[in-house]
């Protein structure tokens, strides 16, 4: 069981996690429950690091964020003993769940669950474990798994006592077609393969993190999203709960050609104007941002204005736009251009579908409805299940309901 931020923001939510937990347990089950820092507290935590200095050192930066969830597990523990379930808190190292040393975003290596299992069986003991938290193999030093690691931490800890199922409980009671504070019509989806949830998790729908669909993916972990703000006492343990499963394709039989719209603003985009247009430019311009650790994604490249040089457009993570400029300012010498133009007011809207291997013109589509409600698209990427389109981001609203409702997701 795995709780987030909003559903541990104080101690009644604790208090009512812990009924929860006790549902659980009285019905038979044995559980481990991952929590996350209280709602707000990891920013707080971030803020103060930044205000610290600007430049910091990314090993302290985890030292301060990771203990956010050290108090929410403490916390849980004591409320469930007080309400008669044995259980105790456990920190990320003293597990230990071991990762790479890449600060602020590390990868689980290995996790030893055999300790977490015996007491359950010989004392009943629940684990509570403080999500997002690692610790390095090699340095001992404490990690985190990246914003929206507690996730990761569940399903890889599901992973590691080979649980039966893995619950995230959150603030809505399952994966939606869209995001439901922006899309009031978006349908529950009550099943939804890995492969699309993976899709719309790294296109911008933050109900799961990604590393937490791909792990569930390798591992076969069945992942079950669902809300904690049901009563607990309402919610039969033998019964099937509202939620959405998170498995493989096979399992599952009501097919459509789009699944859902998913869309981020936390992109930015950058046009090189007047690049030479020659064999080895685009590896002049992507080599340098590449070993800056920069992820380039969407990429278009047109005549310029002159119509002998070409025009280069791509988009990065919003947090990287000034580093991508600073990058490309310092490689102008070899790449050759006139200049740098940039927008960070864009959105990126993506159509998601495992049907789409199967039915063409779905994209075109689109590209019609947008086109009739004034929206420009700035560029275009796709793949076999998915497609996502640039545009403004004063446009963000408009067109995913505009697309919901194109592709017959309203309720
Ligand atoms: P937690 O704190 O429990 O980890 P998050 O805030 O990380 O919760 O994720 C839950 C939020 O994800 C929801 O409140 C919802 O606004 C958002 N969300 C975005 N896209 C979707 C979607 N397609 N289905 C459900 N929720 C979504
Ligand atoms: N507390 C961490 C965050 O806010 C991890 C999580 O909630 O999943 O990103
Ligand atoms: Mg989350």
């Amino acid at each position: 069981m795995k709780f987030g931020g909003t559903s541990v923001a104080d101690l009644d939510r604790i208090r009512n996690v812990a009924r929860h937990v006790k549902r659980e347990v009285d019905a038979g089950h044995q559980v481990a429950v991952i929590v996350s820092a209280m709602a707000g507290a990891t920013n707080q935590l971030v803020e103060w690091c930044r205000a610290a200095a600007t430049l910091h050192d990314a090993r302290e930066y985890d030292a301060v964020v990771a203990s956010g969830e050290q108090v929410t597990a403490g916390l849980l523990a004591i409320v469930l003993q007080s309400v008669g379930v044995t259980a105790r808190s456990w920190q990320g190292w003293q597990i230990p769940i071991l990762t790479t040393n890449a600060h602020g975003g590390a990868r689980i290596d290995a996790i030893d669950g055999a300790e977490l299992i015996r007491r359950f069986a010989e004392r009943g003991e629940v684990a509570v474990i403080a999500g997002f938290q690692g610790l390095h193999k090699d340095t001992r030093r404490v990690t985190t798994l990246g914003r929206g690691g507690s996730d990761t931490s569940a399903v890889a800890i599901a992973a590691a006592v080979a649980a039966d199922r893995c619950d995230i409980y959150t603030d809505v009671d399952g994966v939606y077609t869209s995001d439901p504070r922006v899309v009031p019509r978006a349908r529950r989806l009550d099943r939804i393969s890995y492969e699309e949830m993976l899709e719309f998790a790294s296109l911008g729908a933050k109900v799961l993190q990604v590393r937490s669909v791909e792990l569930g993916m390798v591992h076969n972990v069945r992942i079950f999203v669902r809300s904690s703000f049901e009563k607990p006492e309402d919610i039969d343990p033998h019964d099937a709960p509202p939620g959405t499963l998170i498995c493989s394709e096979e399992e599952i039989v009501e097919q459509h050609v789009v699944t859902g719209i998913a869309f981020s603003k936390d992109e930015a985009q950058i046009s090189i104007r007047r690049v030479e247009d020659k064999p080895g430019v685009a590896a002049a311009i992507f080599g340098p941002l590449a070993e800056a650790n920069i992820n380039v994604d969407m990429i278009v490249q047109n005549v310029s204005g002159d119509g002998k040089t070409t025009d280069l457009t791509f988009t990065v993570p919003a947090p990287d736009f000034q580093r991508a400029n600073d990058v490309l300012a310092r490689s102008k010498g070899s790449i050759g251009y006139a200049r740098l133009d940039g927008a960070t007011d864009i959105a990126k809207v993506s159509v998601i579908g495992i049907g789409m291997r199967s039915h063409v013109g779905v994209a075109a589509r689109a590209f019609r409805a947008l086109a009739d409600r004034g929206i420009n698209i700035r560029a275009i990427t796709t793949s076999e299940i998915k497609f996502s389109l640039l545009i403004d981001a004063a446009y963000t609203e408009l067109a995913v309901r505009t697309l919901h409702s194109l592709y017959g997701l309203d309720k």
